[in-house]
């Protein structure tokens, strides 16, 4: 069914965190790439049925469903809405997260737990339920390799430290080993578990690091392929992830950075 234009034709994908950001861009990627895409948000309804007007304009099928993904039942529950949409997911894009920044000292209690619960629970409560939906779907050869796909977006930070973001660096951190982890235990059926790490992507996420021109330079600092990256440069990583062309990658992260996980600063010094 995939051809070189719609490698992911036939296939259905959850994509959490759809409505913005990189969610957004991998939305309209997979879809483009043929999927039928089911657009998770968990506040502002309008922003993901903008999402799936953007498909259906396109000429392709959406679907959006709430849920936070930190929380059980409504994971299921999107789960369950998103079969009774499309069919059994092939793939899985565990892509929210948030941050919530704090000198060490200062961070409360409820700013860990909230990056925590999102980011590395999240992504526990959704991969669980996408290695469930995979088995009880059973193969589907005409569509895919692999049995299911689960692509994990980490972060650069899952290995460069970052003061004042400890819960976020550790959220992302606990991501690389929750997804090698389940990588490990799951490759024998078939399900490929991955991670991409992005470096800056220009998103809502980071926006004052990017909005003024000082703060855009600063950032440049970082990147020695001198540009901030975009949704777009995520999202194509996420459907060849997602494709058979990378039937033979399991439990990698690919980080997708412009290199500023090469530590820059050692250009000029060290
Ligand atoms: P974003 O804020 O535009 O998107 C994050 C999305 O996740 C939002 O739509 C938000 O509503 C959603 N979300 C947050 N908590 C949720 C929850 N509990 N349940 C459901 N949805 C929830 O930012 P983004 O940059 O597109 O971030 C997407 C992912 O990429 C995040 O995991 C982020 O950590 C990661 N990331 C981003 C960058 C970057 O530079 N933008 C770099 C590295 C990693």
């Amino acid at each position: 069914m995939a051809t070189a234009d719609k490698p992911l034709a036939g296939q259905i994908a959850i994509v959490t965190g759809g409505s913005s950001g990189i969610g957004a861009g991998v939305v309209l990627a997979m879809a483009a790439a043929g999927a039928a895409v089911v657009v998770n948000y968990r506040s502002g309804v309008e922003g993901a049925e903008a999402m799936v007007g953007k498909v259906h304009a396109a000429g392709g099928r959406a679907v959006a469903i709430g849920a936070d993904v930190s929380d059980e039942a409504q994971v299921e529950q999107l789960f369950r809405e998103a079969e009774a949409a499309f069919g059994p997911p092939d793939i899985l894009v565990a892509n929210a997260g948030l941050q919530r920044d704090a000198a060490f000292a200062e961070m409360t209690l409820e700013q860990w737990r909230t990056v925590l619960d999102a980011n590395l629970t999240g992504q526990f409560l959704c991969a669980r339920a996408a290695v469930r939906a995979f088995r009880r779907r059973g193969p589907r050869a005409k569509v895919s390799r692999a049995l299911g796909k689960i692509i994990c977006m980490s972060s650069v930070h899952d290995v460069i430290p970052w003061a004042g973001h400890v819960n976020y660096a550790s959220s992302k951190g606990g991501v690389s080993l929750l997804m090698r982890s389940l990588a490990q235990e799951v490759a024998p059926e078939r399900i490929r578990v991955n991670a991409i790490a992005p470096g800056a992507i220009r998103t809502p996420i980071n926006r004052e690091a990017w909005e003024t021109p000082e703060a855009e330079a600063q950032l440049l600092r970082l990147i020695p392929y001198g540009r901030v990256g975009e949704p777009e440069d995520i999202a194509e990583a996420a459907v060849w992830l997602a494709s058979d062309a990378s039937d033979y990658v399991v439990g990698t992260t690919l980080y997708v950075d412009g290199g500023m996980t090469l530590y820059p600063a050692f250009r000029e010094g060290g």
